[in-house]
């Protein structure tokens, strides 16, 4: 028998935030889940594994429980004892967190960051340089008929993204499949790359090369080469000539473009590009974003500090230096003496030796799971799981927000992110006056 059944749930998994799931709930279980995709029903098949239930507390090599108001105590007091916190994680929580952290940050005088730094910044950095052609997923699928993916897989790692919004979507003026071209560029045949009409297969690392041949071939200049990227020139010419004749042209880039050799040189090449085609037809371009709210975080960062990641507010104002003020810099430079982790597991995600830093100053980890870092944590809070058992705001890969649905109660005693970091912030500001 079916107690409760919740229409229209937000997938909290990847950047596409798919906002159409139909779950049904009996006695307290999630029963069936309507147009999830594998990797969201996994996720709600596993959310309850590895469960962390009460706050835990740093004994020697192992932990002992401790009560809510003693963790929070205990990691205020860290936290305001602390020279040079750093604050990270924010992309796999509400927005309304994000904003709580924001100000923790600035009290306790730290650095506070987002995984975008290690994923998209670079994208982020290219587009204060050069600015975005940017439009909602709507008007992908209503109206574009040409989706180019470059160094993105969605299949494997957005896997509705397609059906629902690029080249199988059925849009208002695009109804189907045979009215779209589908073009990959990737350095490997991906699932993707074997769906397309056309796949460019380039040398590692050759993405601002290409990108720059484009822009020749678009602007009607010579490119005086052979070959470019691996690519004989006349396929590059192809290529230009497919994205200057379509009526509605889209490039989604994923991590193949943005953590290649170029990084935000590369977006800089490709935001040019669309610009270059605006000239000729109408042209857009979208990051594929992976954890569903890293783009909230960035929306939430910048309204606050003006700037998207990577913000040193030791000095009672925002600096903003990718180079000088992400968590990469500060850890290597091993300057931070303590780290609150929301909703992120950096020990497991980070390059080794930043890792080993963070593993030799006191963490705080606010996390519903088990992870690499809770095991290395010297206090772990546990949370609700945001879309599952707690709302909040996210915002899709486009920029949309939207509004997450709480469909099962948390665990007894655990609470939600938000309460979490407003009895923390509380806590901090008693310690302060
Ligand atoms: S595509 Fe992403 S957001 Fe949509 S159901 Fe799958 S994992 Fe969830």
């Amino acid at each position: 028998m079916i107690e409760v059944l919740i229409r229209g749930a937000v997938c909290t998994v990847c950047g596409c935030c798919c906002d159409d799931l139909n779950v049904e709930v009996t006695d307290g279980r999630v029963e069936r889940v309507e147009n999830a995709c594998s990797l969201a029903l996994s996720k709600f098949k596993h959310y309850s594994s590895e469960r962390i239930l009460k706050p835990l507390m740093r004994v020697g090599n192992g932990f002992k429980e401790t009560s809510y108001k003693e963790a929070i105590q205990e990691s205020a007091r860290l936290l305001v004892n602390s020279n040079y916190p750093v604050l990270w994680g924010w992309c796999l929580t509400s927005c309304e967190a994000v904003e709580l952290g924001l100000e923790l940050a600035e009290l306790v005088g730290g650095v506070i960051d987002n995984n975008s730094s290690v994923c998209h910044g670079p994208g982020l950095i290219g587009v204060q340089d050069i600015g975005i052609s940017g439009c909602s997923l709507g008007e992908v699928k209503n109206r574009a008929d040409l989706i180019l993916y470059w160094g993105s897989n969605p299949v494997n790692a957005h896997p509705r993204h397609m059906a629902r919004y690029t080249a199988l979507a059925k849009g208002r003026f695009v109804a189907s499949r045979r009215e779209r071209k589908l073009i990959v560029v990737d350095v490997r045949r991906t699932e993707t790359a074997k769906l397309a009409d056309e796949f460019y297969q380039i040398e590692p690392n050759s993405d601002y090369e290409l990108l720059t041949a484009l822009r020749c071939a678009v602007n009607g200049e010579e490119i005086e080469l052979s070959t470019v990227s691996g690519l004989p020139v006349e396929r590059v010419e192809e290529l230009a000539d497919a994205l200057i004749s379509c009526r509605f042209g889209v490039l989604f880039y994923g991590l193949g473009l943005t953590m290649t050799y170029g990084k935000s040189r590369n977006l800089d090449a490709a935001l040019s590009l669309v610009r270059d085609l605006n000239r000729k037809t109408k042209f857009l371009i979208m990051p594929m974003r992976g954890h569903f709210n890293v783009t909230g975080s960035n929306e939430v960062f910048t309204w606050v500090t003006g700037y998207p990641f990577g913000v040193d507010l030791s000095k009672g104002y925002p600096e903003y230096n990718p180079g000088i003020t992400t968590i990469s810099d500060v850890l290597r430079r091993g300057e931070c003496d303590a780290a609150l982790i929301v909703a992120s597991d950096p020990i497991a995600h980070l390059p080794s030796t930043l890792a080993e830093t963070l593993k030799k100053i006191p963490l705080i980890t606010i996390d519903p799971h088990r992870t690499p870092t809770t095991e290395a944590s010297q206090i772990v809070i546990p949370s609700a799981i945001i879309g599952l058992e707690s709302t909040g705001t996210v915002y899709r890969m486009d920029g949309v927000p939207l509004e997450c649905k709480r469909i099962l109660d948390p665990p007894p005693g655990v609470k939600t992110d938000v309460e979490i970091m407003s009895d923390l912030l509380s806590r901090v500001k008693e310690l302060l006056t």
